[in-house]
């Protein structure tokens, strides 16, 4: 499957990372999507196996990697793979911090940046409040102010270890920003190269079941810094969706095809990083979820 290149796109700081020549979707890796029977050491050489492009390293994960390992030993690893760091995943609770809770959340997005700069990682994934009272008795303005204010100050820190935020809205009902429109006018507010946006596939669903999918093709595809791949399980009465709900790209209800051609269209031709946290796979052995991820991804891209 090959996805067109646009103009803006060969301005844009990820065509460095592309081949010269092949712009065929790349396929990433989250680590959620094997987290509890794996570690960073056994995705980098899993994924490294099975010819994933990208992996994208969860913060607690690399936490536990640094315990017993240096992040010298991480930049060698990467120095001597084809394999490339994408995004960190995740700041959270960054919406109405008191001072101490803000202080916490820019501790953690220094720590990540610094991270992230040593191994050439370009982006970091933040994510809005969950379950905070004064999200919910927030009007929509407050907290499209709120998280500008915090997004620009976290690009104030993230711009001086060359790292660009990738905001991610999560349809859940508790979360402060729920669907793509409202992320987008947040990231047009903030107006700053440095910061982005994150499509997944399952978060924009349990919004309101994609209904809103038109809105991507208002995006600025430049703007689109990251695509998180995933399913929905069938059967599950909406509201009563929940993480575990996500399923293999393709074994779903989420209307992954309409998506990935507006994508295409778009041009957004960059990558596709699987992202689930099913039990029931956390349950596999990593290089049986690590492999599936891969084959069925790569199957439900051919379909474009
Ligand atoms: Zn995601």
């Amino acid at each position: 499957m090959i996805w067109r290149i646009t103009g803006g796109f060969l301005n844009n700081i990820m065509c460095s990372m592309r081949k010269e020549g092949n712009d065929e979707v790349k396929i990433g890796y989250n680590e959620a999507t094997a987290m509890k029977r794996s570690d960073l050491k056994t995705d980098l050489a899993l994924t490294e196996k099975y010819g994933y492009d990208y992996i994208e390293i969860r913060l607690d994960m690399l936490e536990n990697y640094l315990t017993s390992n240096s992040i010298n030993d991480l930049k060698f690893f990467f120095s001597n793979s084809r394999l490339k760091p994408y995004a960190l995943n995740a700041i959270e609770e960054i919406n109405f911090c008191d001072r101490a809770g803000f202080l916490k959340v820019e501790e953690k997005t220094k720590w990540a940046c610094s991270m992230a700069e040593k191994i050439n990682n370009p982006f970091l994934i933040v994510v809005p409040s969950f379950r905070k009272n004064a999200v919910q008795n927030s009007s929509k303005s407050d907290i499209e102010a709120d998280s500008a204010a915090v997004l620009n100050r976290l690009a104030d820190i993230s711009e001086e270890y060359n790292v660009k935020i990738a905001f991610e809205p999560v349809g859940f009902k508790a979360c402060a920003v729920r669907d793509i429109e409202t992320a987008w006018d947040i990231v047009q507010k903030v107006d700053r190269d440095s910061v982005g946006l994150v499509i997944d596939a399952f978060n924009l669903f349990l919004y309101n079941g994609l209904k809103d999918i038109d809105i991507i093709r208002e995006i600025d595809p430049a703007k689109i810094f990251v695509f998180h791949i995933d399913d929905c399980e069938g059967g599950v009465p909406f509201e009563n969706l929940q993480l575990e709900h996500r399923v293999w790209p393709g074994d779903g209800i989420i209307p992954l095809v309409p998506l990935l051609s507006i994508l295409k269209e778009k041009g957004f031709g960059r990558i596709a990083s699987i992202e689930l946290f099913r039990p029931e796979y956390w349950k596999l052995p990593p290089d049986v979820a690590i492999r599936t991820a891969l084959e069925k991804t790569k199957k439900i891209l051919k379909t474009i």
